[in-house]
């Protein structure tokens, strides 16, 4: 990453979901507003919100979608295969969701569905679709280009020490430990990862102590 494009975070809703805002240029690709998009949109006023992207369906990813499009006018995109599901999210939703009213909310239907190899742009920056199903059959992470290389968004498919639950509706052990290989050798290990939930990190890092990522873990792990 450049040293004049900004990355800020929102860490948001009863998850604790990090919220991210990638600025090139004085334009701002919003990744995974999860709860509380009026607020978040508040405090983007400085810079022209020109996309919104979710990893996932899931309502602590989508949640903050529909208060902020309608207050930037930006359009929003996600994977095609979680685009039906986002648009009822909190009717899917595990958690009880009562106290979040206004906090968190449906969103409309998305405005692009997107592919492996779909290129989203912000300013000088690109970032490329990588699709992950395993978390949700339609998860996917964003890989930075041109002024974003270096920086990936992650959402709920690996995180710091660990990686996303597969136990939920259309999760998958087998999809998540193929997508884990994959990134495994597609990410870069100086790329540092912004996850959906708790600390950033770098793909060498994960690759030295990740569980999830040693050769034989899952084999190790469920008996096979
Ligand atoms: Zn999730």
């Amino acid at each position: 990453m450049t040293s004049k494009d900004e990355i800020r975070y929102f860490v948001v809703g009863d998850l604790r979901t990090n919220c991210y805002a990638y600025i090139s240029e004085g334009a701002c690709m919003v990744v995974d507003p999860g709860a509380s998009g009026a607020r978040i949109a508040e405090e983007l006023q400085d810079v022209q919100v020109v996309q919104v992207v979710a990893t996932h369906r899931h309502h602590d990813h989508v949640g903050g979608i529909r208060a902020l499009v309608e207050a930037t006018g930006a359009p929003w995109a996600i994977g095609a295969i979680d685009a039906e599901g986002a648009t009822h999210a909190l009717e899917l939703s595990s958690h009880d969701l009562v106290g979040f009213e206004g906090e968190v909310q449906n969103p409309p239907a998305a405005d692009r569905l997107l592919h492996e190899g779909d290129v989203l742009e912000v300013g000088t920056a690109r970032f490329r679709v990588i699709e992950t199903p395993g978390h949700t059959p339609g998860g996917i992470v964003l890989v930075g280009e041109g002024t974003a290389e270096g920086v990936a968004f992650m959402g709920d498919t690996l995180f710091a020490g660990s990686c996303g639950r597969t136990d939920l509706a259309g999760g998958s052990w087998e999809q998540m430990s193929a997508t884990l290989e994959r990134l495994a050798g597609l990410i870069d290990p100086s790329v540092t990862m912004f996850c959906g939930h708790g600390m950033a990190t770098t793909m060498k890092r994960e690759l030295v102590s990740n569980p999830y990522l040693q050769p034989g873990a899952w084999r190790t792990s469920y008996g096979e």
